[in-house]
């Protein structure tokens, strides 16, 4: 196999087909043997019906069907797990991003790039509330990880069988696939577009779901937080150090004691609040080492047409 696309799709009902003609179109341009394999993340609508019609009638197509909504990470490592290409791409399946992209990441590719991503240089119908909180997250991201996670770059990327083989072997349950795929390395470059606006259908990230994969990111490739958190702590120590040796001083050499209701409500404030963060962050972290832990199966497929390869 040449070249496989990776499509994960939650509810894309009038995509699948528009993706599928402008996909059929690039690929095969590329070569003959080529495969498009859609992953339904346990779609509400017809999505899958969809899939499978195309499927009946074009051996390329191939499918992949969750049992329930596992995310969309997940319905990439689930591709990832069964795609065959010397050539991977990874592309949302909202068609936000052009798949007529991939013939110029492809000669990348040829030039002997092991990975190529897709980098945004201007994205369309989007809140500037969600284009704000991306730009600060990934130089947040950025600023706290040693490794070099390029900014403004979603998922849309191509990748070599190599970086493949490499992600399919990295355990973590909780994916920050594009923050793995830098740490593996190799010769990476990329190519800009302009990100489009949904034609159809609505985002299925909310604020809610961005948090937490923002969360799996630096959990993923930073201790930085926890440092914060001790760092918090011997803040807090040293200004408690500070209050006990005023309260010391203003008791016996002032007697100066009865008042002091502020001080003492601020301060147990305070480092109740640095408490609770602490334990906050801590807490992300051991959320996620339970989660691996338990080792259990990343997805579960109810239905499909291909033949694992991890
Ligand atoms: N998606 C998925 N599972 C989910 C949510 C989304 O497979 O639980 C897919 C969705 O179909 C799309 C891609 O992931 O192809 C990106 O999702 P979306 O467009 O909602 O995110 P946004 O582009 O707004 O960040
Ligand atoms: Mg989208």
């Amino acid at each position: 196999m040449e070249i496989s696309a990776i499509i994960p799709s939650y509810n894309e009902q009038e995509n699948v087909g528009l993706m599928y003609e402008r996909m059929t179109k690039t690929l095969s341009k590329i070569s003959p043997d080529y495969e498009i394999i859609y992953i339904n993340d346990c779609s509400k609508d017809q999505t899958l019906l969809r899939i499978k019609e195309l499927a009946a009638k074009d051996p390329h197509v191939k499918y992949l069907s969750f049992s329930r909504n596992f995310g969309h990470q997940i319905a990439v490592s689930a591709g990832l797990d069964y795609c065959s290409g010397k050539a991977v791409v990874i592309i949302d399946g909202d068609l936000q991003d052009p798949p007529e992209l991939i013939e110029q990441m492809y000669e990348k590719y040829k030039e002997g790039y092991k990975v190529v991503y897709a980098r945004r240089t201007s994205r369309e119908g989007e809140t500037w509330f969600k284009k704000a909180t991306a730009k600060i997250f990934y130089r947040l991201l950025a600023s706290m990880t040693s490794i070099d996670i390029p900014v403004d770059v979603g998922d849309f990327r191509l990748i070599d069988q190599v970086i493949v083989k490499h992600l399919r072997n990295m355990p973590e349950k909780s994916k920050y696939i594009r923050g793995q795929i830098s740490w593996i390395g190799y010769k990476q470059t990329f190519v800009n577009y302009h990100r489009d606006a949904r034609i159809y259908g609505k985002t299925n990230y909310p604020l809610k779901k961005m948090l937490r994969f923002a969360l799996d990111g630096i959990t993923a490739f930073s201790d930085k937080p926890l440092k914060i958190a001790s760092g918090l702590g011997i803040v807090a120590a040293i200004v408690s150090l500070l209050a006990l040796v005023y309260a010391l001083v203003a008791h016996f050499c002032f007697n100066s004691t009865i008042t002091g209701w502020t001080s003492l409500i601020l301060s147990v404030l305070f480092i109740g609040g640095v408490q609770l963060i602490t334990i906050g962050i801590i807490g992300e972290y051991i959320a996620r080492i339970n989660n691996d832990v338990r080792n259990r199966p990343l997805y579960i497929l109810e239905e499909n047409n291909m033949e694992e390869q991890a």
